[in-house]
């Protein structure tokens, strides 16, 4: 089987074990399928998210330009505490920002290797839970618009990093339980004063099943270093796909790449 097409991030489901579909040109090629099966992936060129050119990726599927100038990548999509779309002010296009920022948002504490404290647009539970590799989630707030969600995440990120540590949670080999509710009462004296009404205290935990086993090492390359990567596919966790031997490939960091996919039967 040969497929070909722009790579964006994976779509998943969660079942158990989590669902996974690539994305390509928006074929959506059932992952869980190929567990077991030799992939070789060929990056043949650029398609920019946004401009569609095939311009090298600076990030998160933008070309340069589009990266410095689409709403869709601007700083507040990394720092929502920088937001301003509820004071009526834009940054890059405010009607974009208004449909972004104002909604609800969740502000949540993750397991991803280490406990870590994130922000997500409500809508977008539990999608970018798997998409971090999170093992158990949990809700700890509850606001109106991203700010509000931004600005607890500032004062909670003193105690607790914010960012996922990709070579732990591929690493990692938890079994058990992980009590997400005993670590925000420990970090409840941190949430913002301010903020208060939107904290939120006994909500469910999530917890996720990923198609993959912890690998003897984690190495991970990208298309830039290896163009050309032969490999049996053997796990899924997050947005990395695992291969025979301890190779990874994040495949959202290769969004608006263009590949060829042959699937060895
Ligand atoms: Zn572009």
């Amino acid at each position: 089987m040969q497929f070909q097409g722009q790579i964006l991030k994976m779509t998943s489901f969660d079942a158990q074990p989590i669902q996974y579909y690539l994305n390509l040109s928006g074929d959506l090629i059932h992952m869980n399928e190929l567990l077991g099966k030799e992939l070789t992936i060929k990056h043949t060129g650029f398609q920019c998210v946004n401009c569609g050119k095939n311009k090298p990726i600076y990030r998160m599927g933008f070309c340069k330009s589009c990266f410095f100038e689409s709403p869709y990548a601007s700083d507040t999509i990394i720092r929502p505490e920088l937001s301003t779309a509820h004071l009526g002010v834009g940054e890059r296009d405010l009607e974009v920002e208004k449909q972004i920022q104002l909604q609800p948002h969740t502000v949540y504490l993750a397991y991803t290797g280490d406990v870590k404290v994130g922000v997500t647009r409500s809508s977008q539970i539990p999608t970018r839970w798997i998409d971090q590799g999170a093992t158990f989630a949990l809700p700890i707030a509850r606001t109106e618009n991203r700010y509000e969600a931004g600005m607890i995440e500032v004062a909670l990120k003193d105690h607790l990093p914010d960012k996922t540590n990709w070579r732990k949670m591929l690493q990692d080999d938890f079994e058990g339980e992980i009590d997400l509710a005993d670590f925000q009462q420990k970090i409840k004296e941190y949430f913002p004063e301010d903020f208060q009404k939107f904290y939120s205290e006994g909500e469910n935990v999530s917890k996720f099943d990923y198609p993959y086993e912890k690998p003897e090492k984690v190495t991970s390359f990208t298309l830039d270093k290896k163009p050309e990567f032969t490999g049996k596919l053997v796990g899924i966790k997050g947005q990395y796909l695992s291969f025979e031997g301890g190779d990874f490939i994040n495949v959202r960091g290769h969004e608006g790449y263009v590949i060829e996919l042959d699937v060895k039967n």
